[in-house]
């Protein structure tokens, strides 16, 4: 797609248009529709998960084989990023070695952010820290687009998204997304899991039952204990009451709605085990949508037409070396 970000950190990379069409080809790569990679080899991906993954890391790799290439999986732990080579050095040593993107988790929020003015290799964000996963909610966009019956239909529907929002990088990014096309988001859960600011235009619901009667679909996180600076036992102890989904919190409202998780679930905490085998559990349809959206996503990186790749430390050294050309250097 000409004109799409060599570095996807997250979704502010991007504008509608190449959103909307990212949409138009996962359904088209859903359908059976041939990878598009004018490549003169086949796909190289290098994946660098630094942080623990299971489902990212196995659609990316899905992805990258439904597309025709293969991924080799780069363990920085092992690495020379070990032996002090900066990060920067090491993805300019991937991409000299013929690699065609490479996708990065990380603990650390913004790290891809210095690479953007000068990238060494064209990057996608598979997660850092709690700032941004941003395939992770454009494959949920696509998912609501599947249930909904497409993207204009989903303007004025209400999503709320349910439980620890302040640390989750879902969340950043889906706040990024989802009022783009209308939606109206909501966030609820315990005072201490809201982000101590929230965005104009998206709403802070205080209480479950006013979520379940207020919203046509719910979006439940994991509490995110790993990025926490306290244990929050006093939330964590009877949380499922308080904010978990089950049947009978739908029973008293007799509604029920379509349920929607990044994953790993936590059963019994923000969701009770009878959900996640009912059909308004919609987790498995973002895992099976995962892939044709990172097909789509992948796709379009290479085919971006940015010729300016791996060139981070090309300095002018002209007046250094007076009467020489560059090459003569
Ligand atoms: N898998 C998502 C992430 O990597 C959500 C989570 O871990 O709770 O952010």
């Amino acid at each position: 797609m000409v004109g799409f970000p060599s570095i996807l950190e997250g979704i502010k990379d991007l504008d509608k248009g190449h959103i909307l069409q990212l949409l138009e080809r996962a359904e088209d790569l859903k359908s059976g529709s041939p990878a598009r990679l004018p490549l003169q080899k086949s796909l190289a991906v290098a994946t660098s998960f630094l942080e623990h993954s299971t489902r990212t890391k196995h659609s990316f790799a899905m992805a990258i084989k439904r597309l025709g290439g293969f991924h080799i999986d780069f363990q920085a732990e092992n690495s020379s990023l070990k032996k002090g080579e900066s990060l920067e050095q090491t993805l300019l040593t991937l991409k000299y070695q013929g690699i065609d993107i490479c996708i990065i988790r990380t603990q650390q929020s913004h790290l891809l952010e210095e690479f953007k003015g000068h990238p060494p290799i064209k990057i996608i964000n598979g997660g850092d820290g709690s700032n941004q996963h941003p395939t992770q909610a454009l494959l949920d966009l696509y998912t609501f687009c599947d249930d909904f019956g497409g993207i204009k239909k989903l303007e004025g529907k209400k999503i709320t998204i349910v439980g620890d929002c302040r640390h989750s990088r879902v969340t950043h990014s889906l706040i990024d997304l989802l009022p783009m096309f209308g939606i109206e988001l909501a966030l609820c859960g315990p005072d201490e899991f809201m982000p101590q600011e929230i965005a104009p235009g998206i709403k802070r619901i205080v209480d479950i039952d006013t979520a379940i009667q207020e919203s046509d679909a719910l979006y439940l996180l994991r509490i995110q204990s790993e990025r926490h600076n306290s244990t929050h036992a006093d939330i964590l102890n009877d949380y499922h009451t308080h904010w978990g989904i089950n049947f009978d919190k739908f029973r008293k409202h007799k509604k029920a709605l379509p349920i929607y998780h990044p994953g790993p679930a936590n059963i019994g905490v923000e969701v009770h085990e009878e959900i996640m085998d009912s059909e308004i559990w919609k987790a498995h349809k973002q895992v099976e949508n995962s892939v044709y959206m990172r097909m789509a996503i992948i796709e379009a990186m290479i085919n971006n037409e940015d010729h300016h790749i791996g060139h981070a430390n090309k300095k002018v050294t002209g007046d250094i070396c007076e009467g020489k050309s560059q090459h003569d250097i």
